[in-house]
């Protein structure tokens, strides 16, 4: 048995083509432009390619993009000014802070800074706590777009399932709240839990979101199982750097009934759902009816 590939880039494009369509006719019958803020705090390489890639998908999308590129050695004060402004400014309907900052910045505390309703990251205190209670909310990119990946392939996830690989703020706690939204039965497994190769062979749905090249081996895959992975790796492997995810893809397909690859997977997906998300927030701030098909 080979896996189906669950192809996240086409699904990427697929949605940042809606929300282009979305934002042309916002522009035309109510004369708004959706504004993403993207505030970069010194000059981690890593985070700069990622704006860059944020900034251009958003001009393609027919957006506004505002970058703020600050010294890494901003203080604390001047950050909270510019996202007070940002969040003051009508022209800008998402704000995101490129994470990590530098170790001098309490990253909690500039996240809380930032209008729950322009948080397209999904990060403020309040959109967790919306997300946990099930109201409405933005949610984190990265396991909204793993979220439709799984909408997409399977339809009903209902009744299945779910271990999430990870405990993180920004995927893995997002993450098992949507699938228990879904109303998937859902563990979520982190360094210590025992068993792991167990626990992960239950599983009718796996997202790995750890961090550690290939951890996951084909024989922990339950066999039709579908496996979203979220890792991003950089390995060197016959001389050259590549990226790998959380899954040993190879074996894992061999077993699974599908499978996102990495890269091409889930990676496409964050920045498009960063772009319904700013589209998301913009309809919400103006009263018109939200996106169909773009939110979680
Ligand atoms: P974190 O480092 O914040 O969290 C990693 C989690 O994995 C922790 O909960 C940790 O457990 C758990 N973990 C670590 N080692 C093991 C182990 N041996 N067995 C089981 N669990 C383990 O990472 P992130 O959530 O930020 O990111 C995870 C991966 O996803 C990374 O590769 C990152 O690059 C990628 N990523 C990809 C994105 C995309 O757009 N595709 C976006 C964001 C992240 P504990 O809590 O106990 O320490």
């Amino acid at each position: 048995m080979s896996a189906d590939i669950i192809d996240g880039k086409a699904h990427a494009a697929t949605i940042r083509d809606k929300v282009g369509a979305q934002v042309a006719r916002l522009t035309a019958q109510h004369a708004i432009t959706p504004g993403l803020a993207v505030v970069l705090v010194g000059e981690d390489p890593a985070s700069q390619v990622y704006v860059r890639a944020k900034g251009r998908h958003t001009v393609e999308a027919g957006m506004a993009s505002f970058e703020h590129r600050l010294a890494a050695d901003t203080s604390e004060a001047d950050l909270l000014a510019l996202i007070e402004r940002l969040n003051a400014d009508p022209q800008v309907h998402g704000i995101l802070v490129q994470l990590p900052l530098p170790g001098h910045l309490n990253a909690d505390l500039v996240i809380n800074a930032i209008d729950p309703a322009k948080d397209v990251d999904g990060f403020h205190i309040s959109n967790v706590g919306l997300l946990c209670t099930g109201q409405k909310c933005l949610v984190p990119c990265t396991p909204l777009g793993c979220l439709m990946l799984l909408r997409d392939h399977l339809g009903s996830l209902g009744g299945l399932d779910a271990v999430v690989l990870g405990r993180s703020n920004i995927v893995g706690k997002p993450m098992a709240q949507l699938l228990l939204r879904e109303n998937c039965t859902v563990t979520i497994a982190h360094s210590r839990t025992r068993d792991l190769a167990d626990v992960v062979r239950r599983a009718d749905i796996v997202v790995a979101a750890v961090g550690r090249p290939a951890m996951v081996p084909g024989d922990w895959i339950k066999p039709g199982a579908t496996v979203i992975d979220v890792g991003i790796n950089r390995i060197e492997r016959d001389g050259r750097t590549v990226l790998v995810g959380d899954v040993d893809f190879a074996s894992a397909r061999a077993v699974a009934g599908a499978i996102t690859p990495v890269p091409g997977g889930v990676g496409p997906m964050t920045i498009a759902c960063l772009l319904a998300n700013t589209l998301t927030a913009c309809c919400r701030a103006h009263g018109l009816p939200e996106p169909e098909g773009l939110t979680a």
